[in-house]
């Protein structure tokens, strides 16, 4: 089901907790909605869900104006992180409850029920544990449940608020894969909101990058982390250094250090640069000086900072382990990749 998001505005008691979005989700898309604690994640789902009613602006489902149809007529599955299981039912009655509090017309009989709630523990990989309750099941496999309640009555959408927010680092890593590849085998348009950018740049077709309840950039992974269309976006999904420089005839130039080329515009910009895309360079060649004053090892590097110029500017550098960088040396770097941004735009 294709969503499309027009000119959502919403304020709760006149505080605006969403601004002017707009975002067009294809069918059979995963999506992650990423930002901050506060820019907007679960309201944004929530409005989509029929949870919450738009200020302003519209949600269509496909051609049909959604915007103020309940979640039932929605047909949206949704999972919240503190949206447990109920824990006086078993798994399968968990799983069957969304199709048992249907009205009658559309209720399933109780055996198609538990044939349905079988089926959906096979697609979660949890058959046989029927008639288990809650507290008798990890904790991944309780978020497995529970996208399984989600799947049963077979939503056009699936919406899950931080879907493995509560569980610890493996166990979301394997959670991850697994719901990359059930997404994979039943093509449901799913967003996902959540404030981990490995996540949302592992698992998601697109990533929908948001801050103070505005969308900053919507792309695929390497968009994101490639083609960061704001500082906020470079600066939140990576390690970043940010040094004012000025553009000149194609230069780019801290003071009289000529750092790289440009097509940009004559004026005053910010560069920001990655701890990883910055180079080691020989004593004569242009490049940022400075002594290390402090250091610490990520995995075979070693990340190392320290102060360069009058305005002691502070610069991260990633470097191999083996290629120096512990505190007290000298480092002369100079920036392989990088982006530039206009003066005043905002981080
Ligand atoms: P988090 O990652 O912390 O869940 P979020 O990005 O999902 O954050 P939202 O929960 O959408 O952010 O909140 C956006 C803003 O709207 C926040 O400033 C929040 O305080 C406010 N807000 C959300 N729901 C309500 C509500 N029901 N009443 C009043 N203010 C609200």
């Amino acid at each position: 089901m294709d969503i499309k998001v027009r000119n959502i505005r919403k304020e709760f008691d006149r505080y605006p907790a969403l601004h002017d979005v707009s975002l067009d989700i294809r069918s059979g898309e995963l999506i992650a909605l990423l930002g901050p604690s506060g820019s907007g994640k679960t309201t944004l789902l929530r409005l989509i869900a029929g949870l919450e009613f738009p200020t302003a602006g519209q949600i269509f489902f496909g051609a049909e104006d959604a915007s103020e149809k309940s979640v039932q007529e929605r047909n949206v599955g949704f999972m919240f992180q503190h949206y447990a299981l109920f824990k006086h039912m078993t798994v399968a009655e968990n799983i069957g409850f969304g199709l048992s509090v249907r009205d009658r017309a559309t209720r399933p009989g109780k055996a198609e029920i538990r044939r349905r709630a079988s089926e959906l523990l096979d697609l979660v990989q949890l058959s046989g544990l029927e008639k288990r309750y809650p507290n008798q099941l990890s904790g991944g496999q309780r978020q497995r449940v529970a996208l399984a309640r989600a799947l049963a009555i077979e939503p056009r959408v699936l919406l899950l608020d931080e879907p493995f927010g509560a569980l610890d680092a493996k166990v979301r890593k394997d959670l991850r894969r697994w719901l990359r590849e059930l997404h994979d085998k039943i093509g449901l348009t799913t967003i996902f909101v959540t404030h981990d950018q490995e996540e949302a740049l592992e698992l998601a077709d697109r990533v929908v990058v948001m801050s103070q309840g505005r969308i900053e950039q919507v792309g695929s992974a390497d968009d994101i982390y490639d083609r960061p269309s704001t500082p906020f976006v470079f600066s939140f999904i990576g390690q970043s250094n940010r040094l004012p420089v000025d553009v000149r005839g194609g230069e780019i130039r801290h003071g009289d250090i000529v750092l790289g080329r440009t097509a940009e515009a004559d004026g005053r910009w910010n560069l920001y640069m990655r701890p990883h895309d910055l180079d080691l360079v020989d004593a004569g060649a242009p490049g940022l000086t400075g002594t290390v004053s402090l250091s610490r090892r990520a995995g075979g590097s070693r990340i190392s900072e320290f102060e360069f110029g009058p305005e002691r500017h502070r610069i991260e550098v990633e470097l191999p382990a083996d290629r120096g960088g512990e505190p007290g040396t000298e480092l002369r770097v100079r920036p392989r990749r990088w982006q530039l941004y206009r003066e005043g735009a905002a981080a």
